[in-house]
């Protein structure tokens, strides 16, 4: 008799699951539903808000749609790894980040003071947007505990503009601000997959789309590798780094990026990095197809959840 519901029925925070892909409770590759933190290595959040997109809205169902998607790829671990890196990490699906819209200023302390919690209890947050924007409350969450952070961040923009109007939520600037509030290190910080215009790079490394494909995945990989080395990582994915062709759900498509395979390439060759906080954004199912992009979303997400193993397994015993 197969398991169903493990979303509030696992007995475990660990382990492969046995449940129908199409059937049940739907939470992150099936994890448990819990907000108790003790002895867990990885929490999975939802931050709904797309309040700062400056193209297409709908960002705030992207928690909801990758979860769904999860649930089809919940069976394996992914393709190439030899270990399924749910049985070394305690793993819960934390649920999601509240917050009143309709009090606007009010939202980036409460984003951050819902996240700060699980990196205060010794476990890493892997937050799921949500536009871009919430990675700047996720990051001042995690820079408390673990300082300045080298940023690996996917995207077909460099999310550094300046806005001159001041706005206080434009998902083009957070990390202008998080890099003047000192909480990422531009000089140790790559963005890749870029094919968008800033004059200003502000110090960051840049592997830009055109790059990637003319040199392929490796030199990627060798580029982050060195860069981070020695450092604490935060990687941020936002999901339309992808093409549209492979990520067309998403608020701010540009032709000409990643494919999903490449992207898998990069990630799954970045195991062994320091990785202590991470998210993927950006999904906005209104404009999927097929939940292509979800899907996409929920497979790096996994393979998040191998890098957390990879930097887990590296730790010396508590
Ligand atoms: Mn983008
Ligand atoms: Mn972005």
């Amino acid at each position: 008799m197969p398991k169903a519901d493990l979303a509030f029925t696992a007995l475990s925070n660990k382990g492969d699951i046995e449940e129908r892909t199409y059937a049940g409770a739907l939470s992150f590759l099936r994890r448990r539903y819990s907000k108790d933190l003790t002895d867990v290595d990885v929490a999975v959040v939802g931050v709904p808000f797309d309040l700062a997109t400056t193209n297409r809205p709908g960002a705030r169902f992207g928690p909801a749609a990758i979860r769904a998607a999860s649930a089809i790829m919940a069976w394996d671990r992914p393709y190439g790894w030899d270990y399924d890196p749910r049985e070394r990490l305690a793993i819960v699906d934390y649920g999601d980040v509240s917050f009143d819209f309709g009090k606007p200023e009010r939202i980036p302390g409460t984003i951050e003071e819902q996240i700060a919690p699980i990196v205060a209890a010794g476990a890493a947050p892997l937050t799921l947007g949500g536009d871009h924007w919430v990675s700047l409350p996720a990051l001042r969450a995690v820079h408390r505990r673990h300082g300045p952070l080298s940023l690996v961040h996917f995207d077909a923009h460099t999310d550094t503009w300046e806005d001159e109007r001041g706005r206080l939520y434009n998902h083009g600037t957070m990390f202008r601000h998080a890099a003047n509030e000192g909480l990422i290190v531009p000089e140790r910080s790559i963005q890749i997959g870029i094919r968008t215009h800033n004059p200003d790079t502000m110090g960051f490394h840049i592997l830009d789309a055109p790059s990637v494909h003319a040199g392929g995945t490796q030199p990627v990989i060798d580029a982050v590798r060195e860069l981070t080395a020695g450092h604490k990582v935060y990687v941020t994915f936002d999901i339309d780094c992808l093409d549209p062709a492979f990520a067309p759900g998403t608020g701010t498509p540009v032709s000409g990026g990643l494919s999903s395979a490449q992207a898998i390439a990069i990630l799954s060759g970045l195991a062994g990095i320091d990785i202590v906080g991470a998210d993927v954004v950006e999904v906005a199912p209104a404009y999927d197809s097929a939940q292509m992009t979800a899907l996409a979303a929920a497979h790096i997400g996994f393979l998040i959840l191998g890098l957390y193993a990879e930097a887990q397994g590296r730790k010396p015993p508590a």
